[in-house]
């Protein structure tokens, strides 16, 4: 093949693509808005719906209503062509989610089960895991496999977990987990699934640092589909980044780690570990509510701060305080815009879209997204 030949058609491919991922994003769509918003010839537009709809991406979707002229025929995306299940474990919870083509929350699972690497909870998971698939009615060959999201360091060289503090492991090996999942099985580390879900619906071209505040703390760097992992899987650790000199002792065992200042149980530990009866409070006024969430914010905003200065892009802030805190988050832009020395607001910081399971939605988007970027 020619060099001129193979440009041509990694342009068309990549046309097709875009096509494509603007149906899913916005639903059924005439050829005519698809080619005005891409900014492509409406023969092409054309072409390549066509030819979409005959492989079985897209289907028919009538014709739209319109105020005079011709009606303009529709497509849309057969969502289901393709599924995938992401299962987030915790320490005391298993959740398991089911998406498809367009990233939609299909159904999803949340049930009690303390991790114990033993015999009997992979056997529950595996349990779990059939009754979520056969209720779901899934087709064998639609699945594209099952990913799973651990609060860990993921070592994909070794596939291991070099280490997780919440599950008790260290050096374990994957395929012991995978072994009980009859499908196509890959892990993901927890703040990066988070910011992988974050990003499967962003926009071209995207990048941002994903803040995950659970009860522990994390992130990851999203660049344009792909997350910036680190020579040994540690990118984005920012829960042991340094906020306060000999501050609070960290479960990592240092001290002035932010985690012990940033994490949500910091505020939910005033409730019984209820984090939404802390919101709660928090907007009665309750005093000792009021005084927490100052500190909080106070600590979290020099976080932020500090992940700005190093990489000039938006965070998003995620986890259990990020999908709790609502309005509050102005309370954080305030304090962080006092704290900046050139933006003069504080915009770049973005609550998550995933309000709930993102670990899970991230890790079962991994392979979705691959299956995607071929098509
Ligand atoms: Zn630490």
């Amino acid at each position: 093949m020619t060099a001129e030949k193979g440009t041509n058609r990694a342009i068309r491919k990549e046309n097709r693509n875009r096509i494509f991922r603007y149906i899913c994003k916005n639903g059924r769509s005439s050829n005519p808005l698809i080619a005005d918003a891409l900014k492509m010839s409406l023969p092409t537009v054309l072409q390549n719906t066509r030819e979409l709809q005959e492989a079985g991406f897209l289907y028919d979707a009538g014709v739209l209503d319109s105020t005079g002229g011709r009606k303009a025929k529709t497509v849309n995306v057969v969502a289901d062509y393709r599924c995938s299940v992401g299962i987030d474990i915790t320490r005391n919870h298993i959740v398991m989610v089911l998406t498809n083509l367009i990233g939609a929350n299909v159904d999803r699972e949340r049930v009690y089960v303390p991790f114990r690497d033993e015999e009997e909870y992979y056997r529950n998971m595996q349990q779990i895991l059939k009754a979520f698939t056969d209720r779901n009615h899934l087709e064998q060959e639609k699945i594209l496999g099952v990913g799973v999201s651990i609060p860990g360091i993921v070592n994909k060289r070794t596939n291991r977990i070099d280490r997780s503090h919440v599950l008790g492991l260290e050096d374990y090996p994957l395929e012991k987990m995978a072994s009980y999942i009859p499908y196509k099985t890959w892990f993901m580390n927890d703040a990066n699934a988070g910011a992988f879900a974050e990003g499967f619906h962003a926009s071209e071209g995207d990048h941002f640092f994903y803040l995950s505040l659970n009860n522990t703390v994390g992130g990851c760097f999203y660049d344009r589909k792909e997350l910036l992992e680190g020579d040994h899987f540690r990118s984005g650790e920012v829960g042991h980044m340094i906020l306060i000199p000999d501050g609070k002792r960290c479960y990592c065992g240092r001290k002035g780690c932010s985690d012990p200042y940033c994490s949500a149980r910091r505020l939910a530990e005033l409730e019984e570990n209820n984090l939404e009866r802390f919101f709660e409070k928090l907007s009665a006024s309750r005093s000792r509510e009021v005084k927490r969430w100052q500190e909080y914010v106070h600590n979290v905003a020099h976080l932020i701060h500090n992940i700005h200065m190093m990489l000039d892009c938006d965070v998003i802030i995620g986890g259990y305080v990020g999908s709790a805190m609502g309005d509050y988050i102005e309370d954080i832009r305030k304090e962080v815009r006092a704290l900046d020395l050139f933006d003069q607001d504080a915009s770049y910081i973005r609550p998550c879209v995933f309000k709930i399971s993102e670990s899970a939605f991230g890790a079962a988007l991994y392979e979705m997204e691959k299956f995607l970027a071929q098509i």
